[in-house]
């Protein structure tokens, strides 16, 4: 079961996982973007774990639907409104009930994945976070929350050898193969902190 307090945690971790790699999220950004997603998200989770330290929340959808709201007030890059909706539309599914089962937090996501995906117009085997949280997604919902961090990281590894078709990496054609998406990377420790804190 997860409850406000896991969920308050699970942001924590991704705000300290996202610090820590800052820098290779802004490396590969800067391979086939513009060399700023490390620090984007950096500001963005950090604006959650702050926004959640003064008003708590206390259930499950409503500390989502807060941390959505700060990456979308405080993101510039796509990826605020992206990651922002993500967790926003998951927070709206979970309503206000006060804990959430692994599959329940599974559908949630699902429903957040599929926000995303039409705000952004991408599908998958387009190069973008959808090819990190998709596969996870499953997972959590079909196995357990260490099998959907595997698939995210093995998402976001299998995003190499494509050619992106979405977002700014798309400008570079040919170019953004062989490169992997600086989303995709930072959706495989969205995952992994949530492991980290259901383990
Ligand atoms: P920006 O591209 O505005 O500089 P970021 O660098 O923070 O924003 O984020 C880039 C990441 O956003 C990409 O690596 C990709 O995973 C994701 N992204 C970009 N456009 C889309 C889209 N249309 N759909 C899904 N994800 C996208
Ligand atoms: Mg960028």
């Amino acid at each position: 079961m997860l409850d406000a307090e896991l969920c308050r945690r699970w942001m924590a971790a991704m705000a300290a996982a996202v610090d820590r790699e800052a820098d290779r999220l802004t490396e590969l950004d800067a391979a086939i973007g513009d060399a700023d997603h490390g620090a984007n998200l950096r500001r963005g989770f950090a604006a959650v774990a702050a926004a959640l330290e003064k008003e708590p929340q206390d259930t499950p959808g409503a500390v989502l639907t807060l941390a959505g709201r700060q990456l979308i007030s405080t993101v510039g890059g796509a990826s605020g409104p992206l990651y922002g909706t993500l967790l926003r539309r998951a927070g709206k599914a979970l309503g206000d009930a006060p804990s959430a089962t692994r599959a329940e937090l599974a559908a949630a996501l699902g429903a957040g994945v599929a926000a995303v995906a039409q705000l952004g117009g991408a599908t998958a085997g387009d190069k973008t976070m959808l090819d990190a949280l998709e596969p996870a997604v499953t997972a959590l919902g079909d196995v357990s929350f260490a099998a959907a961090a595997r698939a995210a990281g093995e998402g976001a590894v299998a995003t190499v050898p494509m050619r992106a078709r979405k977002g700014r990496a798309s400008y570079l054609g040919e170019r953004s193969v062989g490169h992997q998406d600086p989303g995709a990377t930072s959706s495989a420790l969205l995952l992994a902190a949530l492991a980290e804190v259901a383990a």
